[in-house]
């Protein structure tokens, strides 16, 4: 299977990272290991696990060989993601070999799809957690040590962790990911996410503004509020006086400090209203970026796929997004051959690209998967060389399409928040615009990861911009509502 990606939704870099807390560990008594694979939704899963087993008395190792428990948070969103666990599940037959009393513990999204079915599968594996059952893997060790398989993958209509401190593992201590809902009603026809992550429920708002607040004061410079569809976030107080929607939730996460940015992910064409618009314009310290995934440009695929748009519609939200924020960085998720796409629906979706000027593309060909709408009603009849030949050219338009979003920055200013290092040298820093675009530039004197930096854009290199730092480091306020 060929799958291409230019930029990171599904950071194919961090896929199967193994995680350490970066808070010093105070167990050091009993072990776990963590791996994560697919969305930012699972990494940030796994700082919910870390915490739930940090709490029971469990440090985090990142040697696998040295832990009492090794898990891996799976996906399921494409066949590929699902081959690439067992692969990694049978590199762990190793380990068992040498430390049979370990115990090996499959979580997330292919858990909840393959339940007990798992355990007959994969001999290795000791326990199974669905995404809302959590709570119960302490209990679930306990019974896995006895010699005994342990499974929980109950869904939940009310579960979101709110209460759960997640500890933040690999964390470059400057930006977080802020789970701020679950599971997703949408019912697209491809889509696994539904039947492995349950219906949609909104984590208390106040929760989620504490969390912000806290990891601020840590020193965290930047939250990425995820779920699988923002726009619909919706919560009300439990007395029922206050009802939160997704634009005002960013409000409220925008005003904990101006120098705190916020981004969000991901955004639904259908829901995404001109209220969270305008309130990313009014507060400096919201990053002008939005993910705003289309999947195909071709009205018939849109409503097989049920998407509940059409290319219209989700052209006039491009208009919509440029007409009140003209500078906003946009990007897609495309998928290529979908079941019975056409020439002609192919060409629509390349046009469309087009008519969007993506800065970034993230592309994949159609994987069926079990049990899913598509995979009950059609047929998967798009030949695999006319998938690969189209994806390939939607891949191409894209990086043409990023080259000439990146060529655009050349001699432009933009604030950058330093995240860290640059991969390439230890001289320069790397770190985001606005527009959610990477800046690598040298290092000013007394910089430091976390200050914001005005960088001049001198070129663009792949999808990396390269710049100098002009004026004094801003620790300045970047002006928003909060501040005036
Ligand atoms: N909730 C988000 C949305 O609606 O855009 C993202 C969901 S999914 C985790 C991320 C992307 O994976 C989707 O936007 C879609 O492009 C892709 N995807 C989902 N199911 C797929 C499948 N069966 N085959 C290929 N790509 C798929
Ligand atoms: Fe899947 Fe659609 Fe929900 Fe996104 S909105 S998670 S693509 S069902």
């Amino acid at each position: 299977m060929f799958e291409l990606l230019t930029e990171k939704v599904h950071d194919e870099g961090r896929q199967g990272e193994a995680f350490a807390p970066v808070i010093a560990d105070v167990h050091t008594d009993k072990k776990f290991y963590i791996e994560s694979y697919g969305c930012q939704m699972n990494f940030a899963d796994s700082e919910i696990v870390a915490s739930i087993l940090h709490d029971h008395g469990f440090g985090a190792t990142r040697n696998f060989e040295e832990a009492d428990l090794i898990l891996l948070n799976t996906c399921s969103i494409r066949e590929k993601a699902e081959q690439t666990v067992r692969k990694r599940l049978s590199d762990l037959r190793k380990v068992k070999e040498h430390n049979p009393g370990a115990l090996i513990g499959v979580l997330g999204c292919m858990a909840e799809r393959l339940k007990s079915k798992f355990l007959e599968e994969e001999k290795l594996v000791d326990i199974v957690v669905g995404p809302d059952a959590y709570r119960t893997l302490p209990a679930l060790i306990t019974e896995a040590g006895t010699g005994q398989k342990a499974v929980n993958v109950l869904l939940s209509r009310e579960e979101t962790y709110s209460d759960i401190s997640p500890i933040r593992l690999d964390s470059n201590g400057v930006t977080a990911f802020v789970s701020i809902m679950r599971g997703c009603n949408n019912m697209c026809a491809f889509c696994v996410v539904p039947f492995t992550r349950g219906r949609e429920r909104s984590r208390d708002a106040y929760s989620i503004v504490e969390e912000c607040r806290q990891l601020f004061e840590r020193g965290y410079r930047e939250v990425t509020l995820l779920g699988q569809n923002v726009d619909s976030y919706h919560w009300m107080s439990p007395d029922g006086n206050e009802t939160i929607t997704f634009a005002k939730l960013l409000e409220l996460v925008a005003k904990v400090d101006p120098l705190l940015r916020v981004r969000f992910s991901t955004s639904h064409p259908k829901d995404i209203t001109d209220e969270v618009l305008f309130t990313m314009a009014r507060y400096d310290n919201i990053c002008k970026y939005i993910h705003l995934p289309v999947q195909s440009g071709s009205n018939r695929i849109l409503q097989l796929m049920n998407r509940t748009y059409t290319r219209e519609w989700y052209m006039a939200k491009i208009d919509r997004i440029r007409e009140i924020m003209p500078d906003c960085g946009i990007s897609s998720d495309i998928i290529a051959g979908f079941c019975t796409e056409t020439e002609e629906d192919h060409m629509d979706t390349l046009r469309l690209m087009e008519f969007s000027r993506y800065d970034y593309g993230y592309m994949f060909f159609y994987s069926e998967r079990p049990g899913t709408l598509a995979a009950r009603r059609y047929t998967d009849d798009v030949p695999e060389e006319v998938k690969k030949r189209r994806l390939d050219e939607i891949v191409k338009l894209q990086r043409q399409l990023s080259h000439e979003s990146h060529m655009g920055d050349v001699g432009k200013v933009y604030q950058v928040l330093i995240e860290g290092d640059s991969k390439k040298s230890t001289n320069d820093w790397m770190g985001r615009n606005t527009q959610n675009k990477v800046v690598v530039f040298p290092k000013p004197a007394a910089s430091k990861k976390g200050d914001y930096v005005d960088v001049r854009i001198d070129v663009c290199t792949g999808g990396t911009l390269i710049g100098t730092a002009v004026g004094t480091i801003s620790s300045k306020l970047i002006l928003t509502e909060n501040s005036n």
